[in-house]
């Protein structure tokens, strides 16, 4: 996305109801030419960046991106999918998992400086894909991100986008819904101290899953339509994240680089997505209202 894009429309919300900034869930955003600039202004704003990524800190390294991103973010989530080096290099194609965990204890100094600073501090968060290859760690991961003063573990379910990923997938099997849910209990068990207390790493995505394959947790609400507005790089709104909306399925919303976004978000497209999501096939089956995609 061009940053003037981005900055243009913070401009035009500024003094409403926006409180937080995604600065991109599609590539690595530490890369991204416009996030310092975006920062600044989110600050100006007096509002929050809600930033995820890789962990590799590319640039300018772990605690200087600490440093500039604890002060301004509401929560950093690393992505992160092996407890031993080699299931972290296994999925995250050659990462190497010391470096990665100096990283983190870089960020995570850089966080307590910024909290002791400002008073207000930035959460960290592992964001995990559950999947085969990561399966037996999944507990191991939790422990870690406690030594590390990780906050939050996010684990989401593996989703099958094309073909190729349905083996890693756990719920496609009773023996790998097995062994998650069986990951569920040791998950708990690690994170130490239970929910919210102090000291405990907090979980979200912890659900067991029906035992017979193809059983689904029954869907919740949408989390995203009408909280949430989703700008594409080249401008187009889209409602959520989920691809289908991004492809146009859900319907056409406009575009950001031409309509004020407000027009957009007040506007009869999403109106009626937000009335008539929970008939929509692609709402019904939609993961992001179940727990962890499960
Ligand atoms: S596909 Fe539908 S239910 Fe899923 S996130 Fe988008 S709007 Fe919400």
């Amino acid at each position: 996305m061009e940053p003037s894009l981005a900055l243009g429309i913070l401009r035009q919300l500024r003094g409403g109801p926006l409180r937080e900034v995604i600065p991109s869930t599609l590539g690595e955003p530490l890369l991204w030419e416009g996030l310092d600039a975006l920062a600044d202004a989110v600050a100006a704003a007096g509002l929050l960046l809600n930033v995820t990524t890789n962990g590799t800190w590319p640039g300018r390294g772990a605690r200087a991106w600490g440093e500039r991103l604890a002060p301004v973010a509401a929560d950093l989530k690393i992505s992160w999918n092996g407890a031993t080096a080699a299931t972290a290099a296994a999925i995250m194609d050659g990462l190497d998992l010391a470096a990665a965990i100096d990283g983190v204890r870089e960020v995570a100094a850089a966080r307590d400086a910024a909290a002791a600073r400002t008073g207000r501090r930035c959460r960290l968060s592992f964001q995990v894909t559950a999947q085969e290859g990561n399966v037996a760690e999944l507990a191991a991961i939790v422990r870690l991100a406690r030594d590390l003063g990780i906050d939050r573990v996010k684990v989401n379910q593996l989703q099958v986008q094309v073909p190729a990923l349905a083996p890693r997938a756990l719920g496609a099997s009773a023996d790998g819904i097995r062994r998650w849910n069986g990951a569920v209990a040791a998950m708990r068990a690690a994170s130490a101290g239970g929910r919210g207390e102090a000291g405990a790493v907090a979980l979200q995505g912890d659900v067991l899953l029906p035992e017979r394959p193809g059983e689904r947790l029954a869907a919740g609400p949408c989390p995203f339509v009408g909280r949430e507005g989703w700008i594409l790089a080249g401008g187009a709104f889209a409602p959520c994240p989920h691809p289908a909306a991004w492809s146009g399925e859900l319907g056409d919303f406009g575009d950001a680089s031409r309509t004020p976004l407000r027009e957009l978000w007040e506007g009869p497209a999403l109106r009626r997505l937000a009335e008539g999501y929970p008939d929509h096939p692609v709402c019904r089956a939609c993961p992001f209202r179940r727990p962890g995609g499960a």
